[in-house]
């Protein structure tokens, strides 16, 4: 059964109904069972600044430190986002989480907000969180690429590339237990592959040159978009439970 404060939680979220895992059309969905710390199997796989006086940042220029990291992204030009971005946004949350969310991209209002994961798509990320007692704060939630790419088009893979190193570095910094990485163009980067997102959500994941386990599940945004597909959302956060607690 579940408690009474994941039952709210989940009324929070949105999931008022479960269904069978077969009869959801973009993959699964299965009933709600309450939290456990039994560890999941993994399975390898492979605020707005504006410096304009200041010159471009140097793609030699060491990013061991976070002051390096933010710095270098806020002198970045080394892709044409730059030129359509309101500001670039690093990522929020506590630099030494074990736990961090990646997404595609900043979209118009966190371009406006300088902060990933605002607006509906992040009041729903906050829910899920707190659906496994977390909050915002005490996660690091980031993108693929810092600035936002116009008409939300997805990142090109040539501007994905470029602003790797920056998410590596950030990985590097935080060193985090677990990563959940939210929609295709999160997942697709991260692990190099272009297998659908509904096939990604069936399994663990492992962030290629690393130990890093990475739980691949539904943007936000889709979620919104796809109410039934809330119940598989449950499901990966109930696998980042036990992996933060195992
Ligand atoms: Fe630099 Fe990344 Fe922005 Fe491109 S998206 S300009 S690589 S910070």
């Amino acid at each position: 059964m579940l408690s009474p404060r994941q039952q709210h939680c989940l009324k929070a979220i949105g999931i008022r109904r479960w269904v069978e895992r077969a009869s959801v059309t973009e993959s699964a969905a299965i009933a709600p069972a309450p939290l456990t710390t039994e560890s999941p199997a993994i399975v390898t796989a492979s605020p707005a600044i504006e410096e304009p006086a200041l010159p471009p940042a140097t793609l030699d220029i060491s990013l061991d430190s976070w002051d390096a990291v933010n710095h270098s992204i806020q002198r970045c030009e080394a892709c044409q986002l730059t030129s359509n971005c309101t500001q670039k946004v690093p990522g929020v949350g506590d630099q030494k989480s074990d736990l961090m969310i990646i997404g595609e991209g900043p979209g118009h209002d966190e371009d406006i907000k300088g902060e990933p994961f605002v607006g509906r798509s992040g009041q729903l990320l906050d829910k899920m969180l707190a659906a496994i007692g977390l909050s915002r704060s005490q996660v690091f939630i980031t993108n693929i690429v810092k600035c936002r790419p116009p008409n939300n088009r997805d990142p090109h893979v040539d501007e994905v590339q470029a602003c790797n190193r920056f998410l590596r570095a950030q990985i590097d910094l935080i060193k985090p237990k677990v990563i959940l990485s939210s929609g295709r163009i999160s997942a697709h980067s991260l692990l190099n592959t272009t297998q659908p997102v509904g096939r990604l959500i069936e399994t663990m994941h492992q962030l290629p040159d690393s130990q890093i386990p990475v739980k691949v599940t539904y943007h936000p945004a889709y979620l919104l978009r796809n109410p039934s597909a809330k119940a598989i959302a449950w499901q990966d956060l109930k696998t980042l439970y036990r992996i933060l607690h195992s």
